[in-house]
């Protein structure tokens, strides 16, 4: 029997896998060779242990990522261990390097103990200019993350919460814009209370959604101050509020953001809504409710989900590789929460600007103008590397996290210009 594209794809001949090695420097002469290895290569290393800054000049590592999984959360598969979870985090490489031309090692970490995923991580420091922690499930990702942010000094980023919230908050912003609410005014509803909930309600939060106006739910439902079941992350939004189930929560809301499970959203729900509600059903691969069933219902929603089949596709590959490109160009220590709303604003501002032929040629013809119908740029619009990364690095040398602050803009958007 034929292997199915997917299989076949990974297994085609040349090599098993999607990423190899490439050297960079020549080594075909004898010479060459002992400026690659001994006794050339011991020069490098007697400057790096005199100043590790030196690090960035005569190794790849300022542009080189680890996406790290202990596949504990793997897509929407669940526990699926960690050596299973080996093509996503390649896959994850192939973005990387296809959007933004960041090199990357996929560690998979044969462990369930998040002290030991914590312990691992910070011994590989050295390897690294930043860490992609990938497809760990949640609680435990929260800590892991907040406690490697601590311990180490390069940028930490647990892409299933801060990508899906910086995508998410782009949509937002030009949804509220185009719906014509301010943020202090938005009542928001985000159901499910896991890795990307929490992060999309940060991002949401510091955006200037008021406290009051966030509810969160669970698999059991609104977490109010009631619950006792509440782990400490989900206390954070628990609320004082009459509300208890999805139906009540969502009554006259402004804003629906799904990233829980397929089907919750039924077109009652959707129906008692404020005018013009802004529905981000992102469960995948079946959203809260389907395009068709909620544009059937209200002509006047404003749609996104996590596919590609439909308008506004809140897809992170729009986020982490460029995003990484930017926190590395200036060495930066860490991704702050600056540098994420920077990325998220830049995306919202590149929405509104004219598509150029180029994108539609990508997309079959496709014609993209800022609306209801896009809210977010494409992932092939060769702008999206210009501006998220540069609106990024510029945050982290204007916050003083850029161990190579960088000062002339212009000349750095243009040296990312394909
Ligand atoms: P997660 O950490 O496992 O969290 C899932 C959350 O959903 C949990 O808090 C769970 O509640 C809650 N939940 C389950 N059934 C529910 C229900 N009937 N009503 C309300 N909440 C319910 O997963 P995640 O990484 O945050 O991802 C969640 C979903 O979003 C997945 O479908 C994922 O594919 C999707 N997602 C999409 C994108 C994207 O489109 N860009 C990005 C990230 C995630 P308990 O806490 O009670 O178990
Ligand atoms: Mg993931």
């Amino acid at each position: 029997m034929k292997p199915s594209p997917a299989l076949e794809y990974h297994q085609r001949p040349g090599r098993p896998g999607k990423t190899a090695i490439q050297v960079t420097k020549p080594c075909s002469t004898a010479a060459e060779l002992s400026l690659a290895y001994t006794p050339g290569v011991a020069e490098p290393v007697r400057a790096i242990a005199a100043n590790p800054q030196e690090a960035a000049l005569y190794t790849n590592r300022s542009n080189l990522v680890g996406v790290v999984s202990n596949g504990s959360a793997v897509l929407g598969l669940g526990n699926q261990g960690a050596l299973a979870s080996k093509p996503v985090m390649e896959g994850k490489a192939v973005l990387f390097k296809r959007f933004a031309d960041v090199d990357v090692f996929d560690i998979e970490l044969n462990t369930s103990d998040p002290e030991e995923i914590i312990r691992t991580v910070e011994l590989m420091e050295p390897t690294f200019g930043g860490i992609n922690l990938e497809d760990i499930k949640a609680p435990e990702c929260f800590y892991i993350e907040q406690e490697l942010k601590r311990r180490c000094s390069i940028p930490i980023f647990h892409d299933d919460q801060h990508g899906t919230a910086i995508i998410t908050a782009a949509g937002i912003i030009n949804a509220l814009q185009l719906t014509g609410r301010s943020f202090a005014g938005t009542r928001v509803v985000v159901n499910g209370a896991g890795a990307a909930a929490v992060a999309c309600s940060d991002i949401l939060l510091s955006l200037g959604i008021t406290s009051g106006n966030l509810l969160m739910l669970d698999s059991k439902g609104v977490l109010h101050t009631g619950r006792e079941d509440l782990n400490a992350i989900k206390q954070r939004f628990a609320r004082e509020t009459p509300a208890r189930t999805l139906a009540d929560a969502l009554t006259d809301a402004d804003v629906f953001v799904g990233v829980s499970v397929a089907g919750v959203l039924t077109t009652d729900m959707l129906n008692s809504m404020a005018a013009s509600p802004i529905v981000f059903a992102m469960a995948n691969p079946d959203p809260e409710i389907t395009y068709p069933a909620a544009k059937a219902a209200r002509s006047d929603v404003v749609m996104a989900t996590g596919r590609s089949d439909y308008p506004n596709q809140i897809n992170n590959v729009l986020g982490f590789p460029f995003i990484f490109r930017g926190a590395l160009d200036v060495q930066a220590s860490a991704i702050s929460e600056g540098m994420k709303l920077a990325a998220a604003h830049a995306l919202a501002e590149l929405a509104r600007e004219p598509v150029p032929a180029e994108v539609a040629a990508a997309y079959d013809g496709q014609e993209f103008r800022y609306g209801p119908e896009y809210l977010v740029p494409k992932p092939f619009d060769p702008r999206v590397m210009e501006w998220v990364s540069t609106a990024v690095a510029r945050a982290a040398t204007e916050e003083g996290i850029a161990r190579v602050p960088m000062h002339d803009w212009d000349a750095y958007r243009d040296s990312l210009r394909k």
